[in-house]
């Protein structure tokens, strides 16, 4: 194996987790997965086709119904999720180890996720027995209350860039809930996600509680999203396939929640603190090599401080260095050949259309080759009504627009399809206040920018961002239902 890419050599076969067995697919196909540093084959992955996804359904239906699972106590789902986060937190180092290896992300990034995934399972547990109904005054005689019920069986279709963390959102507020959970991980990356399965059934969740059925979207995925047994989807991953998927459920009548793109914005006035921001927008579009939903691929910028904020960013993004993930450098890969495609077809229009370049990072000299590395790039000004400011590149590509005033800044922050994130930049309170309230974002930070939030922050977007909320408490609402309850007594 060659130097710096974290292979032992070994091949991985994971197994899917399906009724509280790890195994192979049926037929016991297998796909192949590729570590993005160097290209290599890293795992075997079984490709479960529609009579696997068939059989989770099944499991997690009988589960629902019949197993112990029904008869659990709000408490003692917690308990097992509280079980869950500790085996992560014991497993910490391995699950680090594959979902670096496996999506490409700097070592220290994957740490962080993992972090993230135990908290996630810790914040669920916790909160499993602290939801609660109300007592409604109704007619004389009468006592009427709402009690929170799961919806039964979940769906969730996960993508490649957060593997562990989405996994943990979703599985976490899910199971609290006591509903049954079917997980499609992405192709791209879902060695986290299996071995997850694995610890959930370690922890002692019944057989059928806690799936995972790897394979391709249009399998897999297509196969879970229209299968009739299901109560609600839930889907993180790209404006196309979330139309498909808003549609299988409205086929079925069930409800889905859909966390898309975004193309977020960072407001900068010109009374921003300079040197407290450019360290966070930086780390906004550059983290997870610009393959973030919540990236603030935007930089809306006041135009009297274009010119040091240009400088500013311009002296950092050279000195920074992308290759392999083993090494924690700025930047990992791109995930695949495809992603890289991608990325460079915006770059090459951005040429071909005489955009400005204001910096470009570099590429480790001896970053391995078949690895999908592109360097960090800012341009600008980039018009507003260019695909460099309007689509989501989903790559280490930041766009600096300038903007004269209040009101224009608003127009431009709101003047995508997205609505995701957003950023505001100033020091006085009032203005940024203001125009906090105006954006049109599921989450606006002031003087800060934390991709995403903390756990326990709700999280979700508008219009092509997709709708419904996931983290924090809100969750616990998407994920379950109410149901009213009237009482005679008079
Ligand atoms: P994608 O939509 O192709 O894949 C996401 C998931 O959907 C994968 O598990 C995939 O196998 C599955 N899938 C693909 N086709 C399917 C089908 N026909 N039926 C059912 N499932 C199917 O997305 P991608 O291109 O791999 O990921 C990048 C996109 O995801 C970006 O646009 C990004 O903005 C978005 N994303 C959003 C968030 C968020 O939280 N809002 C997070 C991560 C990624």
């Amino acid at each position: 194996m060659p130097e710096g890419t974290g292979h032992t050599g070994e091949i991985l076969r994971p197994g899917a987790v399906i009724d509280g067995t790890v195994g192979p697919a049926t037929g016991d196909d297998r796909f192949d997965s590729l570590c993005p540093s160097d290209g290599r084959l890293i795992a075997r992955i079984p490709r479960c086709d529609a009579a696997d996804v068939g059989r989770a359904v099944a499991s997690a239906r009988r589960a629902f119904d019949e197993g112990p699972w029904p008869r659990l106590t709000a408490l003692e789902r917690g308990r097992l999720l509280t079980r869950l986060s500790a085996l992560v937190s014991d497993h910490a180092g391995e699950l680090a180890a594959l979902e670096s290896l496996d999506t490409g992300k700097p070592l220290r990034q994957g740490k962080a996720d993992i972090l993230a995934l135990a908290r996630y399972f810790e914040f669920y547990g916790g909160a499993a027995d602290k939801v609660t109904g109300d007592t409604i005054p109704t007619a004389d005689g009468f006592l009427a209350m709402t009690l929170r019920e799961p919806l039964g069986v979940v769906g969730g279709i996960i993508p490649w860039n957060y593997p562990a963390q989405i996994m943990g959102r979703v599985a976490g507020a899910a199971l609290a809930m006591g509903n049954t959970l079917v997980l499609k991980p992405a192709e791209e990356a879902c060695l986290s996600v299996l071995r997850v399965g694995e610890l959930a059934l370690a922890a002692g969740f019944p057989a059928g509680v806690f799936n995972v059925v790897p394979g391709f979207g249009h399998e897999a995925g297509a196969a879970l999203a229209n299968h009739p047994g299901l109560d609600f989807l839930t889907f993180t991953g790209s404006p196309d396939v979330g139309v498909l998927i808003q549609t299988a459920a409205a086929r079925n009548h069930i409800g889905c929640t859909l966390e898309l793109g975004g193309k977020s914005p960072q407001i900068v006035f010109e009374d921003a603190d300079l040197e407290q921001a450019v360290p966070v927008i930086l780390n906004a579009i550059f983290q997870n090599c610009g393959q973030t939903c919540s990236a603030g691929s935007r930089v809306l910028v006041q135009q009297g401080l274009w010119q040091p904020l240009a400088e500013a960013l311009r002296a950092r993004v050279r000195k920074l260095v992308a290759g392999p993930h083993d090494r924690d450098l700025d930047l990992g890969p791109l995930i695949s050949e495809g992603q890289l495609r991608r990325v460079r077809s915006f770059v090459e229009r951005a040429a071909s259309d005489g955009i400005p370049l204001i910096a470009e990072g570099a590429i480790a000299p001896d970053a391995p080759q078949g690895g999908f590395y592109v360097p960090a790039r800012v341009y600008g000004p980039v018009p507003p009504d260019h695909v460099l400011a309007r689509e989501e590149v989903f790559g280490p590509v930041l766009s600096l627009i300038p903007f004269r005033d209040e009101a224009e800044a608003v127009r431009l922050a709101n003047g995508t399809d997205y609505g995701l994130v957003a950023g505001v930049w100033s020091r006085d309170g009032q203005r940024a206040l203001r125009v906090a309230r105006q954006v049109r974002a599921g989450q606006v930070f002031v003087n800060a920018y934390g991709a995403g939030g903390g756990i326990e922050l709700p999280f979700g977007g508008f219009r092509k961002s997709g709708h419904g909320r996931e983290k924090g408490f809100e969750a616990l609402y998407e994920f379950s239902a109410t149901k009213t309850l009237v009482l005679r007594h008079g």
